[in-house]
């Protein structure tokens, strides 16, 4: 079974294809994953393979590890474009996220005041008032919205909860107020006896219509990078995803691809 990507907090830097020189910090356990979606193309593999047995880093690792890292880093010369939360699972369950992110803008600050600081999540946490008000304070908020059609929502995503449907993440995207950067990855493949494909002209038609109300700056389409847990998804090609992209930006959108 395909397992976790990342064996420690901080990890990195690593050269992002959207985001330049970027150095990771996972704040879920080093040995295994969580997270409240299990997308069918997950880097870091299937929630079946469970949380492992390391736990999740303490508020005080978490920053202690990462001064340890600036430190070396600036003292190296070493260039940093952006800090990222991302990792095995989704970064905002953390009990302390909100603690966190004030920790690690305050180290950005003091050792590389012209990095950014950016979170990936996959939208599902922002019941938690905590949360909403950690990712209003980063400087890239990048929220995942693949398919605005619940089918194909539930079955690429594999949300832990059946409750939280597209609609619920729309309405709960929009109290950023166009502060956010939408993530949709493109796909299509076959999962247990499904087709799942959200590259049609109807789930690109529903996702445009989200996208106008959720008002994101700036919108990343992305395709497969890696292996993923399951087999048989296609990756979406470069000039696929510039024809998808062509139609929203004549929406009005921002589009940035990343094949
Ligand atoms: S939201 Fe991210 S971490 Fe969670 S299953 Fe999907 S791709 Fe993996």
């Amino acid at each position: 079974m395909q397992t976790v990507l990342f064996h420690s907090t901080i990890f990195g830097p690593i050269k992002s294809r959207r985001l330049g020189v970027s150095l990771g910090i996972n704040l879920l356990p080093n040995d295994g994953k969580i997270c409240s979606f299990d997308c069918l193309y997950c880097e870091a593999g299937f929630n079946a393979q469970g949380p492992g047995k390391d736990g999740i880093p303490s508020r005080d690792s978490v920053k202690k590890g990462l001064k340890r890292k600036l430190e070396q880093m600036q003292a190296a010369g070493e260039k940093l474009d952006v800090i990222t939360f991302s990792g095995n699972g989704e970064p905002t369950v953390h009990p302390h996220f909100l603690e966190v992110v004030r920790d690690v803008i305050r180290l950005r600050d003091t050792y590389y005041p012209e990095a950014k600081v950016s979170v990936l999540t996959n939208s599902t946490m922002l019941g938690r008032p905590h949360v909403a008000e950690a990712l209003k304070l980063v400087d890239n908020n990048i929220v995942k919205l693949d398919s605005a059609i619940a089918a194909t929502f539930h079955a690429l995503n594999r949300p832990a909860s059946p409750n939280v449907i597209p609609e619920g993440v729309i309405a709960d995207l929009k109290q950023f107020e166009g502060q956010c950067i939408v993530q949709t990855m493109m796909l299509r493949g076959d999962y247990e006896g499904r087709h799942i494909d959200n590259t049609t002209d109807a789930e690109v038609d529903a996702l445009i219509e989200a996208y106008k109300e959720i008002k994101p700056r700036e919108i990343m389409l992305y395709s497969i990078d890696r292996k993923t847990p399951a087999q048989d998804l296609e990756k979406v090609g470069a000039e696929e995803l510039e024809t998808i992209a062509t139609r929203m930006r004549a929406a009005g959108f921002k589009v940035q691809v990343n094949a």
